[in-house]
């Protein structure tokens, strides 16, 4: 009876792979081991998306390989997009690493660690897919009160930045029944919610079903209480969409709106197929539509040849919309993207690091002021679990915000009215009424 040990570096669409590589191993007669030490199988599902991404990583192989000085039939292997990006690199530069497989790959791992084990062999898998979209695997979801469910792999968009299209492949949706079958077995499992996840769930297209219609499928499964999704791209978010995310009670009033940039110039450098002014409009009209929506974003500064005027336009369209929070990144260079081969990464690591600053600055300032309006407002707190006080509970608002508030001894999974006293940039603060 083998033990494996997976960790999982980046995004949401990582750990639900993680998830599909345990179902699968455990089919196999694979167990789970607590640590490292443990196992005789060790797994890094890992990311591409940044720099420092691979270097951590990098970091980790060379700490978990000493582990084989102790079991000599240890297993060390990565997984995900560096995988993906790097290829047999990883199993040239990196003596110890005895297997490398892509996102597409995770179905061979039970012959491919059978090869390695047997025959003392190096194995690598990295064909992408057209097709595979392990429908027929009921991952093996981590317990909690959300549960992810990717509804199709693989991105088209190519924004020049990303990797995510080489790593990734081409995308490819996974029938509604599919997703509503897994949905029903998570509510059975006692979860409440379910994030949708695609890199971009606009795509979504299978026979004459799209993403709207998908919510809706969903969102009629018993005890699935909120549907929450990521992410959505700007150039073609449907108005059929916000229609049903604006009616569908069980749809939650939260949307992340990737922006990257806010000049005209930059956008068409990063392909991104908006101009600054159709993004505007379109989170404009979001926020009408839903009444309480919260709006997310992505951004990135010092993409190739951005000035400072460019940088001031980001920071335009973050005072315009005034979105609820921000994830916010300095431009790194990705091998193998469109980026990397056409525009030299000028910007400087001092020039970046002082827009990230000032970007940071403006947007706490932001959400404070947004965060600000729900004081002696009263939501629907979705609980989640101990808040960092012994005495608090934490969950998040139906507009995802992460809310803290003292322990009226309600379970994980609970709805409780929760009357807002104080906020923070990032939290609110209240009382259970
Ligand atoms: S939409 Fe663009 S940024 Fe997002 S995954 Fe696809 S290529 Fe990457």
């Amino acid at each position: 009876m083998k033990k494996i040990y997976i960790e999982t570096y980046g995004c949401q669409m990582n750990e639900y792979d993680t998830e599909i590589v345990k179902a699968i191993l455990k089919k196999e007669n694979y167990h789970f081991a607590a640590t490292p030490e443990e196992a005789d199988v060790l797994f890094l599902n890992t990311c591409s998306v940044r720099e420092n991404a691979h270097q951590k990583v990098q970091q980790r192989i060379s700490v978990l390989k000493q582990l084989k000085r102790n079991n000599k039939k240890m297993v060390l292997g990565v997984l995900g997009c560096m995988a993906q990006n790097l290829k047999k690199d990883l199993l040239e530069k990196n003596v110890g690493v005895d297997l490398v497989a892509g996102p597409d790959s995770y179905k061979k791992l039970p012959a491919m660690l059978q090869h390695v084990s047997e025959e003392n062999a190096k194995e690598f898998s990295l064909t992408l897919s057209e097709y595979e979209t392990y429908s027929d695997i009921f991952p093996e979801h981590t317990p909690g009160v959300n549960a992810w469910i990717a509804v199709m792999r693989g991105c088209d968009n190519f924004c020049t930045f990303c990797v995510v299209p080489y790593t990734r492949g081409r995308e490819r949706s996974r029938a509604p029944q599919s997703v509503v079958e897994e949905a029903k077995k998570l509510a059975a499992q006692g979860f409440k919610q379910i994030t949708l996840l695609g890199q971009n769930v606009n795509s979504y297209r299978y026979e004459s079903a799209d993403f709207a219609d998908l919510i809706n499928l969903v969102s009629e499964v018993d005890g699935i209480e909120r549907i929450r999704f990521t992410s959505p791209h700007p150039k073609d978010f449907p108005e059929k969409l916000l229609q049903v995310v604006a009616e569908n009670p069980k749809a939650c009033a939260h949307i992340h709106l990737p922006l990257q940039a806010g000049s005209d110039r930059i956008l068409d450098l990063m392909s991104r197929t908006y101009t600054q002014k159709e993004f505007i409009n379109l989170a404009l009209r979001m926020r009408e539509t839903i009444p309480g929506l919260a709006l997310t974003t992505d951004v990135i500064v010092g993409f190739p040849t951005e000035t400072e005027e460019e940088f001031q336009q980001t920071l335009d369209v973050l005072r315009t919309v005034e979105f609820d929070a921000a994830f916010m990144f300095k431009y790194s260079e990705r091998q193998h993207t469109i980026a990397s081969r056409k525009f030299p990464d000028d910007v400087s690591e001092e020039e970046k690091t002082s827009r990230i600053v000032r970007l940071v600055d403006l947007q706490q300032a932001i959400s404070l002021k947004r965060n600000r309006k729900h004081i002696g407002e009263t939501f629907e707190v979705m609980v989640e679990g101990k808040g960092k006080k012994s005495n608090q509970l934490l969950g998040r608002t139906d507009g995802n915000k992460v809310t803290v508030f003292p322990d009226n001894g309600a379970k994980d999974g609970a709805l409780v009215t929760v009357k807002i006293k104080d906020v923070t940039s990032g939290t609110l603060i209240g009382e259970a009424v």
